[in-house]
């Protein structure tokens, strides 16, 4: 993929934190790297002579972020806090927010305490999509470890305060931080990091551009034209607008990649194996609505049912969010998006175009596996999540 970085531009900025803007913005101009809201960024910098992490508020895409984006947070309290044994996220957040020195910056980021632990000036995160689609394939583990051998690689654990402690776990004895090229966090992203943000920045680029290269040898998913069937598109708007109660944007997906998807054989398998990178399942739930015959009410309602009982096996207190798809994958015709409006349909709608790519892919290396059903639950009605949802 492509090094966006321009040295004539980059010397227009002066300040860590400037500098930290326009490589964040890079980033986030690449829609294989990061999509809507995705990833995140940090630099530490000094200011009245205490330690400061700028790190990126949530309710921010990298791609338009601005200096005013950043939350500036006191690093002594956030690397006092990965020490501890346990902590609610709740409790995290809010330890986050006592320890920032401008208290109308935005929330930082989920992520504050781990980007504190990296001992580097720089640090950037993305869900990169070369990166998930090798480590959301059966032989992931193994593919990574060959790829990236001088990264720490961490098995999947939730993000937020476990995912930091795990951080810390590993790296708080004797580990030689100038050896480790980046972390991969298994079914999640990467993170790589350095004193300066031009090689941060393309120790990214460089390290997604290996994983894109050993999925074109290995996994080329070849995208011929496919003419799509017809299907009755009107009833389906009319019942989902009935079951969700409100008037939704459609967005109608015939792309050659989606085509394919939805040509594929046994749909309710196929196409109901998951998420790319969790934070994905907040937009599109885990699995979409298949519609293999004309038969939209009966799939709608096996829908429901599929989804109230997934949240009965896994609840643990928690309010039941809507039951109803955010998507269908409709046999030969292709993938239609629901959204509240127009933004957010364009939002489904390109998450659910990365995924299609990445299991077509991740099944040529020996089969799609995404994090599972009980991981995705606990992202999907994860407190943080729901409130960032409502922003
Ligand atoms: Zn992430």
């Amino acid at each position: 993929m492509k090094n966006l970085w321009l040295d004539e531009e980059a010397k227009n900025y002066k300040s860590d934190l400037e500098l930290r803007v326009y490589s964040s913005n890079l980033l986030g101009q690449s829609d294989e790297l990061v999509l809507h809201g995705g990833g995140n960024t940090s630099v530490k910098s000094i200011v009245d002579g205490e330690d400061i992490l700028f790190v990126k508020g949530s309710g921010w895409d990298l791609v338009s972020i601005k200096a005013e984006g950043f939350s500036p947070v006191k690093m002594a309290t956030l690397l006092e806090m990965a020490k501890l044994k346990s902590l609610s996220d709740i409790d995290m957040v809010s330890g986050q927010k006592e320890a920032m020195i401008d208290k109308t910056a935005p929330n930082p980021s989920v992520e504050a305490i781990l980007h504190a632990l990296i001992p580097f000036k720089v640090v950037d995160h993305t869900h990169a999509d070369a990166i998930v689609t090798i480590s959301n394939s059966k032989n992931g583990k193994k593919y990574i470890d060959e790829l990236f051998p001088n990264f720490l690689i961490i098995p999947y654990v939730m993000p937020g305060f476990i995912l930091a402690q795990k951080i810390y776990e590993a790296t708080k004895d004797n580990f030689d931080w100038n050896r480790c090229e980046g972390i991969i966090l298994h079914n999640h992203g990467i993170f790589t990091f350095d004193d300066n943000a031009k090689k941060s920045y393309s120790k990214m680029i460089k390290a997604v551009s290996l994983a894109e290269e050993f999925l074109k040898l290995n996994a080329n998913v070849d995208l011929a034209p496919i003419e799509p069937s017809s299907y009755k598109i009107d009833k389906l708007k009319e019942l989902i607008e009935i079951k969700k109660g409100f008037s939704v944007v459609m967005k109608i997906n015939q792309t050659p990649l989606a085509l394919k998807y939805a040509s594929k054989n046994n749909l309710v398998t196929f196409a109901t194996r998951g998420v790319l990178t969790p934070e994905h399942i907040l937009r599109t739930k885990r699995v979409p609505l298949i519609l293999e015959d004309n038969n939209i009410e009966k799939s709608l309602n096996i829908f429901e049912e599929n989804y109230k009982s997934y949240f009965k096996k896994y609840e643990n207190g928690e309010v039941m969010l809507n039951t109803t798809p955010n998507y269908a994958v409709i046999k030969n015709y292709g993938v239609v998006s629901f959204g509240k409006d127009e933004k957010e349909v364009n939002i489904i709608n390109d998450i659910v175009e990365h995924t299609m790519l990445a299991v077509l892919r991740a099944d040529m290396l020996g089969g799609y596996e995404s994090i599972t059903e009980e991981n995705s639950f606990a992202m999907e009605y994860w407190e943080l999540e729901q409130a960032k949802l409502k922003k």
